[in-house]
C-alpha cells in the first residue's frame, strides 16, 4: 500500500459510481474498494451539491461504526480502511432494499402520515424501501417484497432482527456522544456463503442525528437535513459528529 493512499486515484477498474461513493475492483474478486466522494444529493437526486470534506468524514465515521458493530458481533462488509476516503469491503450481492429504522418521527414519515416532527416511536419502526431511483424508492410491504422476489419471509425476519439489534447498539453509542439517533438507513447483502452482512455506509448522510445540547430545531441537526433544508454549516456539523464519535472510541 502506498504511503498516502488518500492522494491517489484508486487503480482498479471502476465497477459502479453512485451518488456518494465509487466502487472499484481489486485483485481479489471477493474484495472491493469503496471511495467516498464529497458529492451530495437529496430528493431522489433532484437537488445536487458538494459538501467539502464529506468523503473523508463519512469514511472515518463509517469505519468507527463498522468496527464497533463488528466488535459487538454484527457481521459487516468492512475489512480495512486504507486511506482517508477509501475502505476495502467484502463483495456482496446487494439486496435491493433500503432498511430504515425510526426511533423518532421525521422526514418522509411525517410527510406521509401527518405525524408531528420528533415524536418518539415505541417500539421503533422498521421499514423497507425498494432501492430503485426510477421508481423513486417506494415504501414496500412484506407481501410486496415476497411478490417481487427480493427476499424470502425468513430473510425479511432476519433483516428486521439485524436492523433492530444495530439500532440498539447505535442508539446507545450515539447517546454516549450526546446525540439522539432519530432514524437511519441500512443496506444488506449476501456473501459467498449466503450469509446476510451489513453493507454500504453509516454516516450523517444516512442517519438523522440530533445534538442533545440544544432543543433548537435547526441548530440540533447534525446530518444531511442541513443540506436538504439549506440550514448551512453542513460540513461543520458532519465534523462535529466525527469529533464526538472519535472521542468515544477506544484509543489504540
Ligand atoms: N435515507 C438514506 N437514503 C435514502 C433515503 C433515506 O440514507 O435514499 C435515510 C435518511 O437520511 C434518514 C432515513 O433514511 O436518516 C429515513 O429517511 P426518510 O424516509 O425520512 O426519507 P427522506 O425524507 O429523508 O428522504
Amino acid at each position: 500500500m502506498a504511503a498516502d493512499p488518500s492522494s491517489e486515484t484508486p487503480s482498479g477498474e471502476k465497477l459502479y459510481e453512485g451518488k456518494a461513493k465509487i466502487i472499484y475492483a481489486t485483485d481479489d474478486p471477493a474484495v472491493l474498494l469503496t471511495y467516498f466522494k464529497d458529492d451530495a444529493t437529496a430528493f431522489n437526486a433532484q437537488k445536487r451539491g458538494q459538501i467539502v470534506g464529506k468523503g473523508q468524514i463519512n469514511c472515518a465515521i463509517s469505519t468507527h461504526l463498522f468496527q464497533r458493530l463488528g466488535a459487538a458481533g454484527v457481521a459487516t462488509h468492512w475489512l480495512e480502511t486504507t486511506g482517508d476516503r477509501t475502505m476495502l469491503v467484502k463483495a456482496l450481492q446487494i439486496i435491493p432494499l433500503e432498511v430504515v429504522v425510526r426511533n423518532l418521527t421525521a422526514g418522509s414519515l411525517c410527510k406521509q402520515t401527518g405525524l408531528p416532527l420528533g415524536q418518539r416511536l415505541e417500539p421503533s419502526l422498521v421499514e423497507f424501501y425498494y432501492k430503485n431511483d426510477d421508481l423513486g424508492d417506494p415504501l414496500l410491504t412484506g407481501d410486496r417484497i415476497r411478490a417481487m422476489g427480493l427476499a424470502s419471509e425468513e430473510q425479511i425476519g432476519t433483516l428486521r432482527r439485524l436492523a433492530l439489534n444495530i439500532n440498539q447498539l447505535l442508539t446507545d453509542f450515539f447517546m454516549d456522544c450526546g446525540i439522539t439517533l432519530v432514524d437511519f438507513k441500512l443496506e444488506f447483502g449476501l456473501d459467498a456463503q449466503h450469509q446476510i452482512l451489513l453493507g454500504d455506509e453509516i454516516s450523517p448522510d444516512t442517519c438523522r442525528l440530533w445534538d442533545q445540547s440544544t432543543d433548537d430545531e435547526a441548530q440540533r441537526v447534525m446530518d444531511k437535513d442541513r443540506f436538504r433544508q439549506d440550514l448551512g454549516q453542513v460540513e461543520a456539523a458532519y465534523q462535529r459528529v466525527l469529533e464526538r464519535v472519535l472521542a468515544q472510541s477506544p484509543k489504540n
